[in-house]
């Protein structure tokens, strides 16, 4: 509207903003940035702003190429990090358009908000909470490619904790963006953090989520060391998840509708179903959610990492957890999916994670028997469960398998994804590493 913009302009010359990046995502989840002076930005939000897509990964088009860049002034905000005399800089997210007015099908939060669409027409919202993990490891050169973590320490530690304040960092800065942090700790791993966002509705939260990976890379960068969210940087020990706490909600009241406080894990018949459809697309979508070839490194037996295709409410083996409530806080009833990984794209990865909790739905899918035994000791085979696809390419397959979920990221991105995820597959099975080096190369 025209005041919130009059207010936005104002606000920015108050905090004597001299440039804005407008940012969008491609549809790898790579955070990607057009700056303009601030003198720019009333026309910018007038008209828009064109860009050639045809560079940008996934977005390249046979006959046009040219889109243009919207802001969602709700997202303006300052880059803390980026505050240096006379240059201060601001940034607004912004939705991409084609010439003739319509949304670009290849834009991710253009995908997210249609399947949240779909939902609010079924009288649901949706809501989404991440949990990031990261490792800080030294710094090693711009190619960065020796993980040496920065501390010894573990969980919740404190006193080999050298980051206390890195975190606290953070989680400032994040606040200054309008992130808030539920909370933040050391993980299992040397050198391996958490921050766990507040919960918060889909597109707000893929929005926080890129904006928490550039803004965590840039503290660490600042402190002299380097933030990684690669999944499994270091073979021996814990990888890095992004857990993804869910809940559906009236969309008009915004009641929580998850909640059955007489059922013995406290949930309703919709989110029975809603886990059912997780359960069943769960090898469907592995590769939007856990998409690089280092992904399922990660995915294996030992690593409190999922494997097998199981819900409980205790076990970190299960792929998704129902987290107990306390104290009658009905409304923040809620399940956990644990495959995703923090190298995914988060617009695409809640579009595709709602599309099969709604396909549960809407086809009264039945949950089947909780797994509340530690997966990893026991035979799952025997007892029926499925697993998680194994590798990269076998992912893949189980995309093309998956009419629902093709459908929620629509035939544009699928299209583009399965392409790029498919070169990347093969240049790895090609390639010969220093382990069949190591192994083979004396002997045979
Ligand atoms: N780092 C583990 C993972 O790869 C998760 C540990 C936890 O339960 O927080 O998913
Ligand atoms: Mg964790
Ligand atoms: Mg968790």
């Amino acid at each position: 509207s025209d005041t919130s913009r009059q207010e936005l302009l104002e606000r920015a010359k108050e905090q004597g903003v001299a440039f804005v990046n407008l940012q969008f995502t491609d549809i790898l989840g790579m955070v990607k940035t057009v700056t303009i002076p601030v003198e720019e930005l009333p026309d910018a939000l007038d008209h828009g702003v064109w860009f050639d897509g045809s560079s940008i990964e996934g977005f390249a088009r046979m006959v046009e190429s040219d889109m243009y860049l919207v802001p969602d002034l709700s997202t303006y905000s300052l880059i803390p990090w980026d505050q240096h005399a006379g240059l201060a800089t601001a940034r607004l997210i912004c939705n991409i358009y084609t010439p003739d007015g319509s949304p670009f099908a290849g834009d991710p939060r253009h995908v997210l908000t249609t399947v949240l669409g779909q939902a609010a027409e079924m009288g649901y919202g949706f809501n989404v909470a991440p949990e990031l993990e990261f490792f800080l490891f030294h710094r090693d050169g711009a190619a960065q490619t020796n993980p040496l973590p920065h501390d010894n320490a573990g969980y919740f530690d404190v006193s080999t904790d050298q980051a206390t304040l890195i975190r606290r960092q953070m989680v400032r800065a994040l606040r200054s963006m309008g992130i808030v942090t539920e909370a933040a700790h050391h993980e299992v791993a040397a050198g391996q953090h958490e921050i766990d966002l507040r919960v918060t509705e889909a597109v707000r939260a893929a929005d926080h989520t890129v904006t928490a990976r550039v803004a965590l890379k840039a503290i660490a960068q600042i402190n002299g060391l380097y933030a990684t969210f690669m999944p499994k940087p270091l073979a021996t020990v814990n990888g890095n998840g992004m857990h993804i706490h869910q809940s559906l909600v009236d969309v008009a009241t915004g009641q929580n509708l998850f909640s059955d406080p007489d059922d013995p894990y406290g949930l309703s018949k919709i989110a029975r179903h809603f886990i059912a459809g997780l359960l069943a697309h769960a090898r469907g979508m592995c590769v939007i959610l856990a998409p690089l070839v280092n992904s399922y490194k990660r995915l294996v037996p030992g690593f409190e990492a999922p494997v097998y295709i199981s819900w409980g409410r205790t076990n970190r083996s299960a792929l998704v957890r129902v987290p107990r409530i306390t104290n009658g806080r009905y409304q923040s009833t809620r399940i956990e999916l644990r495959c995703p990984d923090p190298s995914c794209n988060p617009y695409l990865a809640y579009a595709v994670m709602l599309a099969a909790g709604l396909d549960g739905i809407k086809r009264k899918l039945p949950l089947r028997e909780a797994a509340e035994e530690d997966l990893f000791h026991i035979d799952p085979r025997a007892r029926g469960l499925a697993m998680l696809p194994s590798s990269l390419g076998a992912a893949l397959d189980a995309l093309r398998e998956d009419e629902v979920i093709q459908a929620a990221i629509g035939p544009n991105v699928y299209e583009r994804f399965v392409d790029a995820k498919q070169l990347e597959w093969e240049s790895y099975r090609s390639y010969v590493s220093q382990w069949e080096l190591e192994r083979y190369l004396s002997i045979f």
